[in-house]
This record gives C-alpha cells, sequence and structure tokens, in this order.
C-alpha cells in the first residue's frame, strides 16, 4: 500500500506506542487518586506536561491536554472569547476563510452566542493579507484565530507578522487582541515555538505527527483570560475536567519530541519526493493544476487540480490500485462539498470538484512517488472518460 494521507492521520510511531502500553496495563491508576498508583500516574502526566512545553518552548503550566485538536481549537475559541467578553473587552472576533471546520464551526457558534466575526479571505496561494488583518481590528475585537498551516494546501500564515501586528495595536490603543492558532499540520514540518509566534494560545494534534488519536495539546500562554468549556473536576489546573487519558498523554509527549527532531533533514528529503510528485504529475498530465504556495508551503503537501474528473471517483481508483490519498479534507468527507479552501483561494468550482491531496509522511520514499506517478495518469484518463460518458 502506498500511504500519501498523512495530512489525515499518521501512522503510531513505535516510541509512542511503548510510552502508552503500560497504562493501557498494569499502571491503571487514577491521577487524582492518593496512593501510590495514582501518584505514578500523575508523575507521568507531569513528565509529559514537561516534556511537551519544552519542544513548544513553554512552561509546563502553559500546557493542557485534550481530546484532540478539534476540543483544543474549540476550547481555545470559546474559552477565551467568553472570558474576554466577561471582562468587558468587547465581543469581536477574526478568523479566516480556510480554517479547518473545527474553527469554522466555533466561529459559527460565537456569532450566535453574540459575538460579531470578520471573515479573512486569501490571495490565490491561500495566504491571509497582513494588511487586511490589521484593517479588521476594532476596539472590541477580543480573539482573533488564524491557523499556522492549512491542511488542504498546505500554505503556511504569516502568524509572527499578525502577532507583530496586534503587540503595536496593543501598545498603541491600549487594548490587547488575543491570538489563537491551529498548528495541527505543523509538527514535524516547521518549528512550533509558542514564544517565537508570538501567540497566545496553540492547538495541536496527537494523530498528526504520530501519536495517538483522540489526544491534543492546547497551549494556553500564563495570564490569557480563559474560561473553561468543560466543567466538572479540577484536572489540567482547573482549566479542562475530566480524568486524564494518561495513556494517550504519555504517547503524545514521546510522539512530539521525535516530530520535533531532525525537522531540517526531514523536511528536505520529504521536499524533494514532493517536487518529483509535483513534476512527474505536471509532467505526464494534461490540464494538472497545481493549488497552493510555492514559497510559503508545507513540504509534504501536494494538491491538484485535474480538470474534469471528479475526485473522490479518481481517489476510489487510486485506492484500487493500493494508493491512499483524499479529497482535501478527510474530516468533511461524508457528504462531497467543494472545498471552501479552494473556493477562497478563487479556484473555480470545476477544478476544485477534480482535486485530490496528496500529503507525504515520514515513511514515504521514492517508490511510493514512482508508483503515484504510474498509475495516476491512466487513472486520470480513465476517471475523464467516465464523466465525459455520464454527460
Ligand atoms: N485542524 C486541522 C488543520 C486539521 O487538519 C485537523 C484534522 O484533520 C483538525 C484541526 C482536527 O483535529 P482532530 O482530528 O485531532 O480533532
Amino acid at each position: 500500500m502506498v500511504y500519501l494521507d498523512h495530512a489525515a492521520t499518521t501512522p503510531l510511531r513505535a516510541e509512542a506506542r511503548e510510552a502508552m502500553l503500560p497504562f493501557l496495563g498494569e499502571r491503571f491508576g487514577n491521577p487524582s487518586g492518593l496512593y501510590a498508583e495514582g501518584r505514578e500516574a500523575q508523575r507521568a502526566l507531569d513528565a509529559a506536561r514537561a516534556a511537551t512545553a519544552e519542544r513548544l518552548n513553554a512552561r509546563p503550566s502553559e500546557i493542557l491536554f485534550t481530546s484532540g485538536g478539534t476540543e483544543a481549537i474549540n476550547t481555545a475559541m470559546l474559552g477565551i472569547a467568553y472570558a474576554m467578553r466577561r471582562a468587558g473587552a468587547g465581543a469581536h472576533v477574526i478568523t479566516t476563510a480556510i480554517e479547518h471546520h473545527a474553527g469554522i464551526h466555533a466561529a459559527q457558534q460565537l456569532e450566535e452566542l453574540g459575538f460579531e466575526t470578520t471573515t479573512l479571505g486569501c490571495d490565490g496561494a491561500g495566504r491571509v493579507s497582513v494588511d487586511e488583518f490589521a484593517r479588521a481590528l476594532r476596539p472590541d475585537t477580543v480573539l482573533a484565530s488564524v491557523m499556522l498551516a492549512n491542511n488542504e494546501v498546505g500554505t503556511i500564515q504569516p502568524l509572527a507578522e499578525l502577532a507583530a501586528i496586534l503587540r503595536e495595536y496593543a501598545a498603541r490603543q491600549r487594548h490587547r487582541v488575543m491570538l489563537h492558532s491551529d498548528a495541527v499540520q505543523a509538527p514535524g514540518w516547521m518549528a512550533v515555538d509558542a514564544r517565537a509566534l508570538g501567540v497566545d494560545a496553540l492547538s495541536l494534534s496527537a494523530h498528526k505527527f504520530g501519536g495517538p488519536k483522540g489526544s491534543g495539546v492546547l497551549f494556553l500562554r500564563r495570564a490569557t483570560p480563559f474560561r473553561p468549556l468543560l466543567l466538572g473536576g479540577g484536572q489540567e489546573m482547573q482549566k479542562r475536567a475530566g480524568t486524564e487519558n494518561v495513556a494517550g498523554i504519555a504517547g503524545t509527549a514521546a510522539a512530539l519530541a521525535l516530530a520535533c527532531e531532525g525537522v531540517a533533514e526531514r523536511v528536505a528529503r520529504v521536499r524533494a519526493l514532493r517536487e518529483r510528485l509535483r513534476e512527474g504529475i505536471l509532467a505526464a498530465v494534461p490540464d494538472a493544476a497545481v493549488n497552493g504556495c510555492r514559497t510559503h508551503c508545507l513540504p509534504n503537501n501536494l494538491n491538484v487540480s485535474f480538470d474534469g474528473i471528479e475526485s473522490d471517483d479518481l481517489v476510489a481508483r487510486l485506492d484500487a490500485r493500493g494508493i491512499a490519498a483524499s479529497t482535501g479534507s478527510a474530516c468533511s468527507n461524508a457528504m462531497w462539498e467543494p472545498s471552501h479552501v479552494l473556493l477562497a483561494m478563487g479556484v473555480p468550482i470545476r477544478r476544485a470538484a477534480g482535486s485530490v491531496r496528496f500529503s507525504l509522511g515520514e515513511g514515504t520514499d521514492g517508490a511510493d512517488v514512482e508508483a503515484v506517478l504510474a498509475a495516476l495518469p491512466g487513472e486520470v484518463e480513465r476517471a475523464r472518460r467516465a464523466v465525459a460518458a455520464a454527460r
């Protein structure tokens, strides 16, 4: 099998699995327990929190473990916006049209709850404009949420520049706007340094970097206004109630440590493979067009539109040849809609309808790329004939 859908999920790293196993077996204690088994689980949580904080250049007290990227994003956006409004800072939120649905739907809920939102568009490469961002700021803006790297086309946003705009705005207007970023797609492919990025909150998902599914991380900068979303016990420093997923958290920390090692070599190797795939497809398939940004792009992402096909048909044909790719966002595959990201980039609907995302991973090699290049041109041709015949 040729697996080129690492943006959807990655295989669990052996070391993450090893780190998890004791907590799925003999070390079953509840970290809140006031006896040896509980203390052992609490020690594992403390170690995972310290290791995760170190990787993100944060303090351990700034790290919350969640049930995944979606929960981290929802918690950050709703939790910060509520707290800011309650403090009388205002009720305006800035976000972008290319966020993952976890962010888009959280913003929609904020609107239902009386917040006003400004949704920034992007250019043809999927980049948000720093000037437009600056113009969207208002005296009642409380939160800006902008993803670090897009899951469909891989475009990287100028997050540190946006943070600088907010610092300057705070100095000039005496009004601080909190900045959250969905950085789910970034670990392993670029530096994720919470302080260098200048964010107040940042969300990660373990299964995108070789950790387990259902486990995520929320960086919440010290003193960031925050109201918990999950209510109950006092876990996670009173910020996220519920008995901790000790095994998942141990696996998350182990996977993040490995993802953050050797990034430059990984990026160079995988980018070369991605370029070979890109050039090979463009040379072999007439009317193929690459979607995304040439300069600010995750090295493992290749989103290509094939004119005159339906992407789910092509993905099924590739699957029959043992190749796993995706029609953009795996999270929204249940019912086909044109990708909101491609539409925001101005890609015509016909081209958006025929787009396929190949996302490479640490285990991808040259043979995988050659297998796709051998199968793809013929399958695109057959997919085109199928669409033409149905007309
Ligand atoms: N944000 C982005 C950019 C993603 O790609 C995903 C997963 O597809 C998520 C958020 C949601 O993460 P999770 O699957 O851990 O809930």
